[in-house]
C-alpha cells in the first residue's frame, strides 16, 4: 500500500479498495520502522491523522468524493498547525504551539488529506543539505551517508522512502526544487502569490513560496490544488484563478518551445549530469517539442544577489524572536539586553545567526546602497533576462543542480561551497517564476533532477511537460532499496 501515488490512493479509495483509516494506519507503522534511520519527522500527530482519516472515511460514506479526500501527507514544520508544535527546525521554536492553522494546512484539511506528521528541515529554511536543523540531519534514501537536499529535506526523504505519497514543502532558493532532485522525486515551487504564505514562518518574504514534493507529477497536481489560490489573510496572495491542474496534463508537446540556456552548461556543472540533461532533452523532443538555445547573460550575478537578498530580509523577520513574544528565553536574565542577546544567542543555530548578521549588514547604514539596493538592480535583470527569453520560448529547461548529493558533513566548514550549489535554482525565486524539477536518471546511484521553468501563472504547462516526460520515462518509479 505504501507504493501507491496519490493519484492511486484516490482510486483505492473510491473503488472501496481500503479505508483512509486502514492506509493511515499503515503508513504510520512504517514511519515508526523506518524513519529512525531517516529522521525526516519532527512531530508525529497520530492521534490526528487517525480521527482525520475517520472522518474522511466518513465523508465518503456520505458520498463525497475529491482526490485528496482521504489522502495521507505531512507538512514542513513551517507550516503553523494549531495546537502542534511548529518548530521550523530550531531550538528558539522548540516549544512554540502554533495558535491557528495556516491557510495551506486549513486548506488541505478542508479537502480531506490527513496529517500524519510534521516533517524535518533546515532551521528557518536556512540551507541546502538538511544538516543546520535542531533535530539533527535528515538522511538520502538512496544513500545513507548522502545528504536529502535541503531545506525541505524532511519532506523529501519521507516521500521518497515511501513513508507517505506527498508532502508540502517551501522554496526560497530551491527548497523543493533541490532536495527533489536529490531524492528522485517532482517539486513544484508554484509563482510567487500563488500560495498563500499566511501561517508560513517567513524566512525571506519576498522569495518564499510553499509547494507540492511528490513522486509524479500527475500527484503535484493534486496537491497544488489543494494548496493554491487568493488568500485575503496574505497581502501578496495573488488573486487569480486556480486553473484545474490535471485536467491539462495531457496536452501535446508538439510544437512546444524548450529554451536550453548556454550559460547552464559551463565549467561547475558535473559532466554526467549535464549528459543526462541532454538526454532528457532528446525525450522531450520525441514528443514533438522544439529545442532552442537562449542566453541568460545576468545569471552570473544571482548568487551574490540572493546571499544578500535572503539574510537581509530574515534579519528583519527573524527579530520577533526576542525571548519576549515567541519561543525559547534564557535564564535569568540581568536584563532586557541580555535577554535579547542570550536568548536568540541559545535559541538561534550558527547557521541563523549568521545569516541574521549578513542581513543587518547589508542593510545598515552606509551599506545599504552598495549592497542591498545592488542586489535588488541585479534582481530586476534577472527577472529581465527570463522576460526576453519567454518572449521566444515557454519553456526553460536544465539541471536543478550542478551536482548529485553530497556526503553529509561535506560542506559543513564552507557554507559559500553550499549557497554555489544553489545556481540553477535560485534565479527563478529572484524573479518569481514558477519551477518544477523531476527525475531525470542516476549518478553513481544517486539521482539527478532536470529543472523546468515557466512564465508566471504556468504551473499547468510546468505539470503538463512532466506529465508526458514520466508517460515515456520510468526514472520517477524507481525506488531505494531497503525502503
Ligand atoms: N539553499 C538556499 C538557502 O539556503 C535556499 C533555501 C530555501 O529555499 N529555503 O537559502
Amino acid at each position: 500500500m505504501h507504493q501507491l501515488t496519490l493519484a492511486e490512493i484516490a482510486r483505492g479509495l473510491a473503488d472501496k479498495k481500503f479505508s483512509s483509516e486502514e492506509l493511515t494506519k499503515t503508513l504510520l507503522a512504517r514511519i515508526a520502522q523506518l524513519d529512525p534511520q531517516l529522521n525526516s519527522f519532527i512531530s508525529l500527530t497520530e492521534d490526528l491523522a487517525l480521527q482525520q482519516a475517520k472522518a474522511a472515511d466518513a465523508r465518503r460514506a456520505n458520498g463525497e468524493s475529491g482526490a485528496l479526500l482521504g489522502a495521507p501527507i505531512a507538512h514542513k514544520d513551517l507550516f503553523c498547525t494549531q495546537g502542534i508544535r511548529t518548530s521550523c527546525g530550531s531550538k528558539m521554536l522548540d516549544n512554540f504551539k502554533a495558535p491557528y492553522d495556516a491557510t495551506v494546512v486549513a486548506k488541505l484539511a478542508a479537502a480531506g488529506a490527513v496529517t500524519l506528521g510534521k516533517t524535518n528541515m533546515d532551521e528557518f529554511a536556512m540551507g541546502s543539505a538538511n544538516e543546520s536543523s535542531y533535530y539533527g540531519p535528515v538522511k538520502n534514501p538512496w544513500n545513507l551517508e548522502h545528504v536529502p537536499g535541503g531545506s525541505s529535506g524532511g519532506s523529501a526523504a519521507a516521500v521518497a522512502a515511501r513513508l507517505l505519497p506527498a508532502a508540502t514543502a517551501t522554496d526560497t532558493g530551491g527548497s523543493i526544487r533541490q532536495p527533489a532532485a536529490f531524492t528522485n522525486l517532482t517539486g513544484l515551487k508554484p509563482t510567487y502569490g500563488r500560495v498563500s504564505r499566511w501561517g508560513m514562518i517567513a524566512y525571506a518574504s519576498s522569495l518564499d513560496q510553499g509547494g507540492p514534493l511528490a513522486r509524479t507529477a500527475e500527484d503535484c497536481a493534486i496537491l497544488l490544488q489543494g494548496m493554491a489560490g487568493f488568500d485575503t489573510n496574505d497581502s501578496t496572495s495573488i488573486d487569480e484563478p486556480v486553473p484545474d491542474y490535471s485536467a491539462s496534463l495531457n496536452d501535446s508537446l508538439k510544437g512546444l518551445r524548450i529554451g536550453v540556456p548556454k550559460e547552464y552548461f559551463s565549467a561547475g556543472l558535473d559532466p554526467r549530469i549535464a549528459e543526462l540533461i541532454h538526454n532528457s532533452i532528446k525525450e522531450l523532443e520525441k514528443l514533438g517539442a522544439v529545442i532552442k538555445e537562449i542566453s541568460l547573460p545576468n545569471m552570473q550575478h544571482a548568487i551574490p544577489a540572493y546571499y544578500v537578498i535572503a539574510p537581509a530580509e530574515a534579519s528583519s523577520n527573524l527579530s520577533r524572536f526576542d525571548g519576549v513574544r515567541f519561543g525559547h528565553r534564557c535564564a535569568d536574565p540581568k536584563n532586557l539586553e541580555d535577554l535579547y542577546k542570550r536568548s536568540r544567542g541559545e535559541g538561534f543555530g550558527p547557521e541563523v545567526q549568521r545569516r541574521i548578521m549578513v542581513g543587518a549588514y547589508a542593510l545598515s547604514a552606509g551599506y545599504y546602497d552598495a549592497y542591498y539596493l545592488k542586489a535588488q538592480k541585479i534582481r530586476r535583470l534577472v527577472k529581465n533576462d527570463f522576460m526576453a527569453a519567454f518572449n521566444e520560448v515557454d519553456i526553460i529547461l536544465g539541471p536543478t543542480t550542478p551536482n548529485p548529493a553530497w556526503k553529509l558533513g561535506a560542506k559543513n566548514s564552507d557554507p559559500v561551497a553550499a549557497y554555489l550549489e544553489d545556481v540553477y535554482t535560485i534565479t527563478a525565486n529572484l524573479a518569481g517564476l514558477p519551477g518544477l524539477s523531476m527525475p531525470a536518471g542516476f549518478v553513481d546511484g544517486l539521482p539527478v533532477g532536470v529543472q523546468l521553468l515557466a512564465p508566471y501563472f504556468q504551473e499547468g504547462r510546468l505539470l503538463n511537460v512532466a506529465h508526458q516526460y514520466q508517460l515515456n520515462t520510468d526514472w520517477h518509479t524507481r525506488t531505494p532499496t531497503g525502503f
